[in-house]
């Protein structure tokens, strides 16, 4: 029984009943979780394409819980299509493997996730001879003076991992499409809760499900999103056949994480704006980078493609040494000190001098900063949580 759920319906609607149905053969109505690894075959095989996709064949052609997530992102997206495979870093290099061959050149933000540095400086290059100029991508000008003949793709995040820079992705867009190149907007700091690249002009939008999607820090995933031929392209050469699938248990997870997505962001946004004006006031604060602040460098076009909100991510330094970070994160109470971002639970990093990236990040976050991620406690129990830390230091 098919629900006729489409694009007219809200957000939160399309988050709930998009890709679950009553499950045809118990009348449940959520969908079971299906751990099969292959499928049975039609009577005459002779007639199967081995790396199709669309049809059930073997789990790592798609199976059915990845194929209803599926559906739901792109419905989220705002895109025809979506590809979900076993991390966000699967998502980012099924991007690379299959729009770029030896020889091209890819235009790239400074500011990005860590495995994207190391693809696009290290393995792509020495590897597969694909070189990268990285610029800094909320400078429009930068990008189209980066382009080069042989450029295939721009890869942009905004907001950046984990600087919160800001790039205009419909201007970027623009230099992309006028120079034969694609755009790829990595979204997963926003989520497509409070922003949509392919509505802007993004031929593929990437999200880490790891992260604000599922929500709940208890399962990894990627997917990519755009137009079903793309998709389809993605599918048949990264994932059939390099072989970064999902489990069906970890998609089912996402699945019913999503559910939540925009009650979830309500909350990241307005936490989110709450602590980063609070920890602008602090006198023993150095510096802060939230795009909902008005001294944001990029707010003004973080406000045209962001809504409705900015979402639970923030950059702080304090006005102390590295040893003096360390001491603040060690006197918290709620507040986790932990990589990856997104989830329930609020959790913090310190990124110190070694981070390999620290080199291309503005002058202000050199010495250390930390990555914020605001989670859904209750606002004032984490401002009092960062205050009672701060205080403590101060004396
Ligand atoms: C975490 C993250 C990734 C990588 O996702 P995984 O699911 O951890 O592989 C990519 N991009 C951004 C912006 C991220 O924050």
């Amino acid at each position: 029984m098919a629900k006729n759920i489409d694009a007219k319906f809200g957000f939160a609607t399309r988050s709930i009943h998009t890709g679950n149905e009553v499950d045809g053969e118990t009348g449940a109505i959520r969908r079971p979780i299906t751990m099969a690894n292959s499928y049975a075959l039609p009577y005459d095989a002779a007639e199967m394409n081995w790396s199709d996709a669309g049809t059930a064949l073997y789990t790592r052609n798609g199976g059915a819980n990845q194929r209803y997530l599926q559906e739901k992102l792109a419905a989220l997206s705002q895109t025809e299509d979506a590809v979900v495979l076993a991390s966000g870093v699967a998502a980012l290099h099924a991007v690379f493997f299959t729009f770029l061959r030896s020889g091209d050149h890819v235009v790239s933000s400074n500011v990005m996730y860590i495995a994207v540095y190391r693809l696009l400086t290290q393995y792509l290059p020495e590897k597969y001879q694909i070189s990268a100029t990285l610029v800094d991508s909320s400078d429009v000008d930068a990008v189209r003076r980066a382009i080069r003949p042989n450029t295939k793709l721009i890869h942009i995040e905004t907001p950046g991992n984990p600087t919160l820079n800001i790039s205009d992705i419909q201007a970027i867009a623009h230099i992309a499409h006028e120079n034969g190149a694609l755009l790829s907007v990595d979204n997963t700091f926003a989520s497509p809760y409070n922003q949509l690249p392919a509505t802007l002009g993004a031929d593929l939008v990437v999200e880490s499900l790891t992260k604000y999607i599922n929500g709940h820090g208890d399962a990894m995933g990627g997917a990519v999103l755009g137009k079903k031929e793309r998709i389809d392209q993605i599918r048949a050469e990264a994932m059939v056949n390099v072989g970064g699938v999902i489990s069906p248990f970890n998609a089912w997870l996402i699945m019913r994480g999503a559910v939540t997505l925009p009650l979830r962001m309500r909350q990241h946004n307005e936490s989110g704006l709450a602590i980063a004006r609070f920890l602008a006031e602090h006198p023993l604060v150095r510096f802060v980078a939230y795009p909902g602040l008005e001294s944001h460098r990029g707010h003004e076009i973080a406000k045209r493609q962001m809504h409705p909100g900015f979402s639970g991510m923030i950059a702080f330094g304090l006005k102390l040494d590295a040893d003096g970070h360390n001491r603040f994160i060690s006197r918290l109470k709620i507040i986790t000190s932990a990589v990856s971002l997104g989830h329930d639970e609020s959790l913090i990093v310190f990124l110190g001098p070694d981070d390999e990236r620290q080199y291309l990040f503005p002058e202000e976050f050199s010495g250390g900063f930390f990555r914020f991620s605001v989670g859904l406690e209750d606002t004032e129990d984490l401002i009092g949580d960062l205050d009672q830390a701060l205080s403590s230091l101060l004396s």
